[in-house]
């Protein structure tokens, strides 16, 4: 399947992974492929296969084919479910194995990829048992002697395109609505982490599921997007990464009026009102920012604090993010990995140069940490005095950095909260109960989290509003994103047709 090592990294061999289209590896038609590195060494640790043109098509075809013709096509949806639960199990079995690749590719905690893989059987599972729930409707009374009903259809093929961050997670809330829908596939994982779901494409061939139903190609998004968001055959895209390449998706979609959902990027604030309890605040704000390395899109990037607990919130934030250990992301008692590379970490660092040429004070952070020469790492970073019209709270940093910023009213701060382009998530921190209502109702935002950040669920809608994204994933809602809907008229009058100029009503 793979071909031999190239060259061994950490006891891990290179490997080299090609495409995986229609129920097979196959090589890439120019032989290209693409190294991928470990953001915790800098070195490369596999290669996969760059897709050009001719494999984008073949893959669009393998899906279009399974969807059209192919044994899927007529599927019954309980047998989608069972399809589904088998891959839950083989993706449950591999859940140790697929944690370290990820943790390797995206330099995230190893343990924070093991407790992805532990729930990514429970995406698939939920989706699984809603795929023979789905219905169409009788509408009652629409017309004498007429009967009308709705079906809902799968939309084809759907194009799915992920970020780097969390490469199989952001793939399964696309994957498992979309094939309990009765959908086909062709997953394009970011071009820093494919080796995961090239893998895991092969799991659906070794559940039972027919060739061409799920595809993966790996390669690189700009020389690759355009062509899988402009072929007709694709019905939908289904987006995860940031804002501009999602607009850009957007954009060209509604040229052919194809349909999109868009997972996109956050700047989000964490509000701490004066009666919140301040030991949660600030295991929950270093949770919201640092962990991941910050590279999470629900980052709760803007701390809003109240006045009168300013002070003492930065104090306990600080003490907290100066103990935590930074190391190799593979290690168990490391807390804070890696950036994904070097773009990024060169990214961050600008950030937060240009926050304190803004008048941004470094409370702690703001530098590779010593000892740290290679790997792309960067300290936790705290920046106060920072007003919501700074660049450091504007601008999406993706990277371990709190900005900051005091208020004084539940007014203002539920107006500065929403002076942002995104509507990702919020935060609020208080503890009483009647303000927590009232501002999560009126916060911007299509996630709120009352003392207590980050939580997620297949069962829970997820996705932001505003530049944050189109559309909603995970919840019974998902699988109607990957659904359209028919209305059926049967006419039963014995009588015939009447006046053909005069509305039927
Ligand atoms: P990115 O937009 O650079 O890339 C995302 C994916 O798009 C990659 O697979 C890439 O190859 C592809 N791509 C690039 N150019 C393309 C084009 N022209 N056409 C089609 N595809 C193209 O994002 P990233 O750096 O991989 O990820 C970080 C971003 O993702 C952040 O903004 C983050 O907030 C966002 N994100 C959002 C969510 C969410 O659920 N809202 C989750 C994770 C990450």
């Amino acid at each position: 399947m793979f071909s031999k090592p190239l060259k061994e990294e950490n006891d891990v061999p290179l490997t080299r992974y090609p495409l995986f289209i229609n129920g097979a590896w196959v090589e890439p038609v120019e032989g290209s492929y693409f190294s991928s590195e470990n953001p915790a060494t800098g070195e490369a640790w596999y290669e996969a296969a760059r897709a050009t043109g001719p494999d984008v098509s073949a893959a669009i075809s393998a899906a279009h084919a399974a969807f059209t013709t192919g044994p899927w096509s007529t599927t019954l949806p309980t047998e989608r479910g069972r399809l589904l639960y088998r891959v839950a199990d083989v993706l449950a079995a591999h859940a140790e194995e697929l944690a370290e690749i990820e943790a390797r590719d995206n330099g995230k905690l190893l343990r924070e990829m093991r407790a992805q893989m532990r729930s990514l059987p429970d995406y698939f599972r939920f989706y699984a048992g809603l795929a023979d729930k789905v219905r169409g409707d009788h509408i009652q009374g629409v017309a004498q002697n007429a009967l009308n009903y709705t079906i809902r259809e799968p939309l084809g093929v759907v194009v799915a395109i992920t970020a780097w961050n969390s490469p199989l997670y952001l793939a399964a809330m696309k994957l498992a609505p979309a094939l309990a829908m009765g959908n086909t596939v062709v997953v394009k994982p970011s071009e820093f982490t494919s080796a995961a779901t090239l893998k895991v494409a092969s799991y659906f061939t070794e559940a039972g599921f027919p060739p061409g139903v799920v595809n993966a190609i790996s390669g690189r998004g700009r020389e690759i997007g355009d062509q899988l968001v402009d072929d007709p055959r694709v019905a939908k895209i289904a987006f995860t990464g940031s804002t501009p390449v999602g607009r850009r998706i957007a954009a060209r979609a509604g040229e052919r009026l194809a349909k999109v959902s868009l997972e996109l990027g956050g700047k989000s604030p964490s509000i701490v009102f004066p009666d919140a309890d301040l030991d949660n605040v600030a295991t929950g704000v270093v949770a919201g920012v640092f962990a991941a390395a910050g590279q999470m899109c629900t980052s709760g990037s803007r701390l809003f604090v109240h006045a009168s607990v300013h002070d003492e919130v930065v104090a306990r934030v600080v003490r907290r993010a100066s103990a935590i250990r930074i190391g190799n992301p593979l290690e168990s008692a490391t807390e804070l990995g890696p950036l994904v590379n070097g773009g990024q970490h060169a990214h961050v660092t600008a950030c937060i140069a240009q926050g304190v040429a803004e008048g941004a004070k470094v409370a702690f952070g703001g530098a590779r940490p010593s000892g740290f020469d290679r790997g792309w790492y960067l300290q936790p970073t705290v920046l106060t005095g920072v007003h919501n019209d700074m660049s450091v709270a504007r601008t999406e940093i993706f990277g371990p950095v709190l900005s900051v910023i005091p208020f004084e009213t539940e007014e203002e701060v539920v107006r500065l909260a929403n002076d942002t382009e995104f509507g990702l998530a919020a935060g609020i921190w208080t503890s009483n109960l009647a303000r927590a209502h009232r501002v999560a109702a009126a916060l911007d935002a299509g996630i709120v989290w009352v003392n207590t950040y980050r939580n997620e669920s297949a069962q829970s809608p997820f996705g932001g509003f505003k530049q944050s994204g189109l559309g909603k994933e995970n919840g019974t809602e998902a699988v109607l994103e990957y659904s359209r809907l028919k209305s059926v008229w049967i006419n039963y009058d014995e009588g015939g047709l009447a006046d053909p100029f005069t509305y039927p009503g």
